[in-house]
């Protein structure tokens, strides 16, 4: 897909969690190389889109393409597989697990033998392979020198880097982060913006959730504003900024 084509489509999604309508006919397009905020009060759906859109839950109703081929229904490790990373608003780490080999899990979508035989031991070459997939990624995200540390022992930043850089070690198209800078303090955030940056610079198409407006609005093309599931709003920062239906839906909060 050249840049500036539709990547990622969202059609008519929604997602029912029993008598809960959690996402409710929600389109939007990524375009390769944007990035694209995707906010909205607590509540609102934007982890649920993320899970729709990476196949943690069927949807509902409604479909998601990527690069044109309908990936809705397909499991979580074959979305991954084809090309989206992502980050879990609380990070889903191994605690035991050094930060190089948390990063390494992040690689086995691309190797055909699979994290099982990895984590055997039982394939040394693409076991060798993952680890420098694995050590690269860290190093984009500044975590090389922890490469040897265990994961527990990583502050939350880190930790935040981390679920990055294990997202980065598949080399993926799309980038879906969520919340990544909750917690952070205000210099980790503008470290975190960088590699936002850094990463949007070299191609990789990236959607945005989180709560710090601040950094969402320094670092996006477009914003897509979802409420109770909706979508309640779309365009530029500045478009989206004098909405009144936007204001509202905040200061009703
Ligand atoms: P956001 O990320 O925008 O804060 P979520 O997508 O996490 O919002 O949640 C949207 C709504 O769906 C909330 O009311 C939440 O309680 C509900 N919800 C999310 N996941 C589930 C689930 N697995 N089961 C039931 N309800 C859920
Ligand atoms: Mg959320």
């Amino acid at each position: 897909v050249p840049k500036g084509e539709v990547i990622l489509e969202v059609e008519r999604l929604s997602k029912a969690f029993g008598g809960l309508l959690a996402v409710c006919d929600l389109s939007f397009q990524l375009r390769r190389g944007e990035v694209l905020g995707l906010i909205g009060p607590n509540g609102a759906g934007k982890s649920t889109c993320f899970n729709l859109i990476t196949g943690v839950h069927a949807p509902t109703k409604g479909q998601v393409r990527f690069k044109g081929q309908a990936i809705s229904g397909l499991a979580p490790f074959t979305v991954h597989e084809k090309g989206i990373g992502r980050t879990f608003q609380h990070p889903h780490l191994f605690p035991e697990m050094t930060v190089l080999e948390n990063a390494a899990l992040g690689t086995y979508a691309r190797t055909r033998a699979g994290m099982l035989s990895c984590l055997l031991g039982t394939n040394r070459r693409e076991e060798a392979a993952a680890l420098s997939e694995a050590y690269r990624a860290l190093e984009r995200v500044g975590l090389a020198e922890l490469a040897h540390h265990k994961a527990g022992g990583l502050a939350l930043g880190q930790q935040r880097l981390l679920e990055i850089a294990r997202a980065l070690a598949s080399s993926p198209e799309v980038l879906l982060l969520d919340e990544p800078a909750a917690g952070l303090r205000a210099a980790e955030k503008l470290e975190l913006a960088r590699l936002i940056r850094r990463l949007a610079a070299e191609g990789i198409t990236v959607l945005l959730v989180d709560h710090d407006m601040d950094l969402v609005m320094g670092l996006v093309d477009r914003v897509v504003v979802m409420h109770y599931g909706e979508k309640l709003a779309e365009g530029t920062p500045r478009e989206v900024q004098k909405n009144p239906k936007v204001i509202e839906a905040y200061l009703g909060q």
